[in-house]
């Protein structure tokens, strides 16, 4: 008999929601993590004295509430704060446009810009709540074949959708709705996080629907914070974990999985140790699963070719400060004022965007990079020593190359880049910085085992997204390798603090057992 039902490889969020519905079904689950903590992307770390830092990812929201619910996470601590505007886009002649979570707030600032957006843009959040409900189900369970899928798409309505998210570019669908340059540049970089595409770039449709199924506070479509970092979902996920009786681990890599006659039977550790469980459910990406951890005559070889050309471009890196003060932005005078509540994108244009993201595709870090801010101290007094604040920055386009360098020796470059950037909307932020650091893609490989860097486990563009995730014919959490299953952002929903694919690995898993009459041990036969 083996010692575990399930051994999970990796405690990000998602190996942790995994471990929670199995443990919770009585499963016998273990929980190996290679990092000091818990968490993965998701993460708080006290990166300098009384500064507790979402490393990597920073903004919550896009958690399924149902997974809050049935694991019942806010017994475990799990918190948010909703913020409130959601947006704040400065522009180089000093206005500032702000998004609201009300709507009829934020028709109120489009008019400013223009009367025809502020007319228009109930409809495109109305919009976005059909295509919301829409994607809604499909989140939260193993995803169809899309020739089944697109059935659900039978009215000459919900063609236009198709065409919308699967086909086109940002930049196309923003231009049918709205003619504000600002207010089309306010809404597009939710097209391009994570993902080496620029607004032109057609599929960026669909990474635009991908972040708009934030639910925060009964709200739809909107971000907050992880009242401190992070790192707090991970920590109550892991609490909950445990709670059904899951042991989690840290400190404890994997170095193989181990199969037995076609079938996985448990993993090796960095320290030599062998684990046996009837399952092993990997969290790590598909390339590190399959190509590092799996014995390569254990797969057919077609597949660890899918593998291979999986695209997993980083696109993104991240500089993190700890302030001595808010930083003012002249076109939101005072501090703290709404620009420091709120997510502040700094891309004032489409063209600005698509520039950034071409000078990378030539190889260069931008001089004009996008920069996305947040200081989370501003609403969550935890993450700083009194008085002091936090600034994280997240920013494309990280090129493979930088300007024919590496990652190692252009990072300070970077950073005084970003800090530019910043200071071009916040012309006092270089005095309010005490300490920075910055998270290159090799540093998110090196440090979370991203292949390539890339945030999200692989890009979510269209061809990469539901039944082809992570390669076409494997996307249901289950691996040619009878056993091994898939449950992390490499799997069907993909990247973003969401727990879906921990949630629907585990379902997949539970399914397997009740099939073959061999339910988890603890669960009373
Ligand atoms: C810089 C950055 C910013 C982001 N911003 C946001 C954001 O603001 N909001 C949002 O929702 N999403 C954001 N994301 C995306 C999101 O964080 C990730 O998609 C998500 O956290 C991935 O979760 P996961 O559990 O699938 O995998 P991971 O978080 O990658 O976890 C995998 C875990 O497996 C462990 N592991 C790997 N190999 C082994 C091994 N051999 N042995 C043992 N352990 C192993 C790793 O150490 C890690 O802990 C961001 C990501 C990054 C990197």
């Amino acid at each position: 008999m083996s010692d575990w039902d399930a051994v999970v490889v990796g405690a990000g969020h998602n190996g942790l929601v995994a471990a929670s519905y199995l443990a919770r079904a009585g499963a016998r689950v273990v929980v190996l993590e290679r990092r000091p903590v818990v968490g993965g992307a998701a993460v708080t770390e006290e990166t300098w004295p009384g500064f507790h830092l979402s490393t990597y990812s920073y903004v919550a929201g896009l958690l399924r509430p149902t997974i809050v619910d049935e694991l019942g996470l806010r017994a475990h601590g799990y918190r948010t704060i909703l913020y409130d505007p959601q947006y704040c886009m400065p522009f180089p002649d000093g206005r500032m446009l702000k998004l609201w979570v009300d709507t009829d707030r934020s028709v109120r600032e489009i008019a400013r810009f223009s009367e025809r957006d502020a007319r228009a843009y109930p409809k495109y959040v109305a919009y976005w709540e059909r295509v919301l409900d829409l994607i809604d189900p499909v989140l939260l369970a193993a995803p169809a074949p899309l020739s089944e899928l697109f059935q659900l798409f039978s009215s000459p309505e919900a063609e236009t959708l198709v065409r919308d998210l699967f086909l086109r570019s940002a930049r196309d669908l923003l231009d049918d709705w709205f003619e504000s340059e600002e207010l089309k540049a306010a809404l597009a970089p939710n097209a391009v996080i994570g993902t080496m595409c620029g607004p032109d770039t057609p599929g960026t449709a669909y990474v635009l629907a991908h972040h708009s199924i934030g639910v925060l506070d009964g709200h739809r479509q909107v971000w907050g914070f992880s009242v401190g970092g992070m790192g707090g979902i991970s920590r109550a996920l892991a609490s909950a974990a445990r709670g059904y009786g899951a042991e989690v681990r840290t400190g404890v890599g994997v170095r193989r999985i181990l199969v037995a006659g076609g079938r996985a039977v448990g993993v090796e550790t960095d320290s030599g140790d062998t684990i046996r469980a009837r399952v092993v459910a990997s969290n790590a990406d598909a390339q590190h699963t399959f190509l590092g951890l799996t014995p390569p005559d254990a797969l057919p070889s077609e597949f660890r070719r899918a593998v291979e050309r999986i695209r997993s471009r980083g696109a993104a890196l991240k500089l993190n400060a700890a302030l001595s003060r808010l930083p003012e932005f002249p076109s939101d005078p005072g501090a703290p004022a709404d620009v420091h509540r709120s997510t502040v994108d700094l891309a004032p244009s489409l063209d600005y965007l698509e520039r950034a993201y071409r000078d990378a595709r030539e190889g260069r870090f931008s001089s004009h990079p996008f920069v996305e801010l947040l200081f989370q101290s501003s609403l969550d007094p935890s993450v700083a020593p009194p008085g002091k604040h936090t600034m994280t920055a997240f920013v494309q386009y990280a090129p493979g190359q930088p300007n024919g360098s590496d990652w190692d020796s252009y990072r300070d470059r970077a950073a005084e880049t970003v800090l530019d950037t910043v200071a071009e909307y916040a012309p006092d932020v270089r005095r309010a910085v005490e300490h920075w650091q910055v998270k290159t893609p090799v540093d998110l490989e090196r440090e979370l085992g991203l292949t390539g860097g890339s945030i999200f486990h692989g890009d979510i563009t269209p061809d990469q997204i539901l039944s082809f995730r992570p390669v076409p014919g494997w996307a249901r959490y289950r691996t040619p390798v009878p056993g091994l299953y898939l449950c992390g952002s490499a799997a069907h929903p993909g990247g973003g603090v969401t727990g879906a694919p921990g949630h629907n690995a585990a379902q997949a898993i539970l399914e397997d057992w009740r099939s073959d009459g061999s339910p988890p041990s603890g669960a009373g036969g």
